[in-house]
């Protein structure tokens, strides 16, 4: 069995937290702050900063929080560099960026985009208002990404739910590998397209780390290796990520709306006690089948709700 320790700060653990929330257990060894079992690994932090990842996946789920970690001697916020990092001068380089959405949230699909922007454009789209979508609302997001597209080389991908719960269930894929193979197939696109237009490089906007993200590859055609960059909080360093980021989630945000029409009830977003309850409803309206169309049914979520649709 697998085992991995990683040393995280209280934010980070904090974080985890959020993120584990549809496999945190009730029971949990004393002194921890909390215990999460994900299928192929458990996962248990404690008060002191110690993160314990234990099972088959234990390597795969900790990679994920690798570049979280903090530095043990600096203060400094900027993340480790690496044989991966991007050089100093990125911002102003003319770089294919790529981003995810929707990977902790419940209902709705994962949605990936990878976004051209070349060093003379970046005045322009910074113009335009071009920044980091977590400072943005659904609206602001929209509007955005409906300027940013006509202007860029761009490639956006959508799983939908059904297809998601199936390569989870019959190929036993971890959302991990999901991403990577998304990432790389945007990626591959946007650089077809670009045809003989030079480009410095690709950065993408860090889930696992780069070993873990190519080994998740392994076997793929045509992956994309050659002047790839990765670093954590990419939307800050290069408007292409922060691009990707807005067209991925106007996708994302789209799809919710489609979704919640066809279920006849607004779908939440995010993976809290407000989902439960909308799944809940589903599964007494519906039956549970429907949320294989609708959600990541792997989620610790699907349980709780079918628990609170047999209570009342
Ligand atoms: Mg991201």
């Amino acid at each position: 069995m697998g085992q991995t320790v990683l040393k995280c700060s209280r934010t980070t653990i904090e974080k985890m937290k959020n993120f584990y929330r549809p496999y945190l257990q009730v029971k949990k060894p004393g002194a921890s702050a909390f215990f999460a079992k994900v299928p192929g690994c458990a996962v248990t932090a404690y008060q002191s900063g110690k993160v314990l990842f234990q099972g088959k996946s234990a390597e795969e789920e900790a990679g994920q929080w690798q570049g979280n970690q903090p530095k043990t001697k600096s203060t400094k916020k900027t993340p480790q560099k690496t044989a991966w990092s991007p050089p100093e001068n990125v911002g102003s380089l003319s770089v294919i960026g790529s981003d995810e959405v929707g990977t902790g949230d419940y209902f709705g699909p994962i949605t990936v985009a990878a976004v051209f922007i070349s060093s003379e454009q970046i005045e322009e789209l910074q113009k335009v208002g071009l920044k980091d979508s977590k400072l943005l609302n659904d609206r602001q997001i929209y509007d955005l990404a409906e300027t940013i597209k006509p202007k860029v080389t761009y490639k956006l991908l959508t799983l939908p739910n059904p297809k998601y719960n199936e390569l989870r269930d019959k190929e036993g894929m971890t959302q991990g590998k999901m991403k990577a193979m998304l990432h790389n197939q945007a990626l591959r696109n946007v650089i077809r397209r670009l045809d003989e237009t030079p480009y410095d490089g690709i950065l993408i906007d860090q889930f696992a780390a780069p070993e873990l993200y190519y080994k998740y590859l392994k076997g793929q055609p045509e992956i994309v290796k050659e002047r790839a960059w990765f670093q954590t909080k990419a939307e800050g360093i290069h408007l292409s990520v922060a691009a990707a980021s807005i067209i991925a989630r106007q996708a994302f945000v789209d799809e919710m709306d489609r979704l919640s029409e066809e279920a006849g009830c607004e779908l939440p977003k995010g993976a809290g006690a407000h989902v439960d309850e909308a799944a809940a409803r589903l599964i007494r309206e519906k039956g549970v089948g429907y949320l294989r169309q609708v959600a990541k049914f792997h989620f610790a979520n699907t349980e709780r709700a079918t628990q609170l649709a047999e209570r009342d």
